[in-house]
């Protein structure tokens, strides 16, 4: 079958973040993953260049010098259809329905790692966007792992590895940023559903099969208290 040539979006991201080092890094990133970032300080400067100019989506911190985030997001939500995820801290921290309340389509907690930033930026611009207007996902090889987000396939040093759909959501949610330390309940509400209240002994079953299943206990390492993370060497 022929192929249609691909074509290479470039994104064009409004950051609105306060903070000079998260920022800096978040454009680092940002245009590490071939986007194309402007980057304001204030909620007023935020809601003009949003509504004055074409961007596909906005990061939206919610702590600024002169306004609150959420009226930033409200306001930009009355007169445009933008996507927007908000960056909260840990002291702010709120919860999704409320973010959804004020008109935003995802939001992440500080601090956060660059290659799940990069992942909900494509996925929330997957969702409200035009059908084809991202290019597909390639595989993500780690070490000898190997997880093809399009066919749900994951594969072991080439050897195909059958998992459950759950079992793949999981791992392919660890693997969003290997070496990371994900949370408990962000891996129940992410994986399972937002409005999960099951035990969190789905998760440890879960991760239990996932060992199994690809052969190596180390792999996915338990961090006491805290959550899981994917720890896969390199090679
Ligand atoms: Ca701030």
């Amino acid at each position: 079958m022929a192929r249609k040539p691909e074509k290479i979006e470039i994104m064009r991201i409004l950051l609105v973040e306060d903070d000079p080092s998260v920022a800096a890094s978040v454009i680092d990133g940002l245009v590490n993953a071939s986007m194309e970032v402007d980057h304001v300080s204030t909620g007023k400067e935020a809601i003009s260049k949003a509504l004055s100019e074409n961007f596909e989506l906005i990061l939206l911190d919610l702590g600024l010098p002169d306004m609150d985030g959420q009226d930033v997001c409200r306001t930009v939500r009355e007169k445009s259809t933008t996507p927007i995820i908000i960056l909260s801290a840990r002291s702010e921290e709120i919860d999704r329905v409320l973010a959804l309340e004020f008109g935003a389509d995802d939001y992440m907690v500080k601090p956060f790692g660059m290659r799940e930033l990069v992942a909900r930026i494509r996925a929330v611009a997957r969702r409200t966007g035009p059908a084809d207007a991202t290019p597909p996902t390639a595989t993500q090889d780690i070490g000898p792992l190997s997880i093809d987000r399009r066919s749900q396939k994951v594969f072991v040093n080439g050897v195909d590895v059958y998992l459950t759909p759950k079992e793949f959501d999981l791992l392919a949610y660890l693997a969003t940023d290997p070496g990371a330390v994900y949370r408990r309940n962000d891996i129940m509400s992410e994986v399972w559903d937002t409005n999960w209240y099951g035990t969190t002994k789905t998760v440890d079953a879960h991760v239990a099969a996932l060992r199994k299943k690809l052969g190596n206990q180390e792999w996915i390492e338990a961090v006491r208290g805290v959550g899981f993370r994917l720890g896969v060497p390199d090679s």
